[in-house]
């Protein structure tokens, strides 16, 4: 049995569930989607528009993964919409309104609802994206898009060793969505219906931690496909 294949099958195994696999593929080549959807993978999870649609192209081409789902979880520039919101079942990492907006534009337009997650910002690090708390409040608070349908919550922990620390921020989240639900339920979150139901934290360093914190979607690249190469912008 193959790395991949034996690796994915042993997160199968271990992950409860309830908990969506989304298997990050991002700086691997397309062979290695294939072989993890051999294994019976099916959501994957891509961070750069060019690099989506190539593999997007190829496997339509090839006709090898036909109920394959891409979740986009990079930073996403409203100038690339189009290249990414007509393939992937979710967006997980809306991080600002003026993308949440264009969203909805784009859906109008193309007569779609688009699912996404709200990326809120729970590292320590000033370097990654994402919402504030209040900002976050403020949208779920304000009136529905009609093209975009809130899910949930995204976040990715401080990158470090101290668990102490990456628990602390991804209770910052599970806090934070409690906040949400209960406020929905009393009929305070126009934004947020009963779809906002997800919670996606937890990588390779730390998905045991999301997962016992309360992570119903963990987002796995490096411990499927191993090391990436260096990053190239
Ligand atoms: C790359 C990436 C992951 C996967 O990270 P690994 O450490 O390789 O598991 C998860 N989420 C986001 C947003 C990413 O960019």
């Amino acid at each position: 049995m193959s790395q991949i294949t034996d690796r994915i099958n042993r997160l199968k195994a271990e992950l409860p569930d309830d908990v969506m696999l989304v298997a990050v593929s991002k700086f691997h080549p397309v062979e290695a989607v294939v072989e993890a959807y051999r294994a019976g993978q099916r959501v994957f999870g891509e961070s750069r528009p060019q690099e989506l649609l190539a593999k997007v192209r190829a496997l339509e081409t090839s006709g090898l993964c036909p109920d394959i789902r891409w979740h986009f979880i990079g930073h996403l520039q409203t100038n690339k919409l189009k290249m990414v919101l007509p393939y992937v079942s979710m967006v997980e990492s809306v991080d600002s309104v003026h993308l949440l907006d264009a969203i909805d534009r784009w859906g109008r337009e193309n007569n779609t609802v688009t699912d996404v997650l709200l990326e809120y910002h729970i590292a320590a690090e000033e370097t990654k994206q994402g919402f504030g708390r209040d900002e976050i409040l403020s949208i779920v608070t304000s009136p529905a898009r009609m093209n975009v349908r809130l899910r949930g919550l995204m976040g990715m922990a401080t990158f470090t060793d101290d668990q102490t620390l990456v628990r602390s921020d991804f209770s910052r989240l599970m806090s934070l969505y409690g906040e949400i639900i209960r406020m929905r339920d009393e009929g305070k979150c126009p934004s947020a219906g009963r779809e906002f139901n997800i919670r996606s934290f937890g990588m390779t360093h730390d998905y045991r931690i999301a997962v016992a914190m309360g992570a119903d979607v963990v987002r796995i690249g490096t411990l499927i496909f191993g090391e990436r190469e260096a990053v190239v912008k």
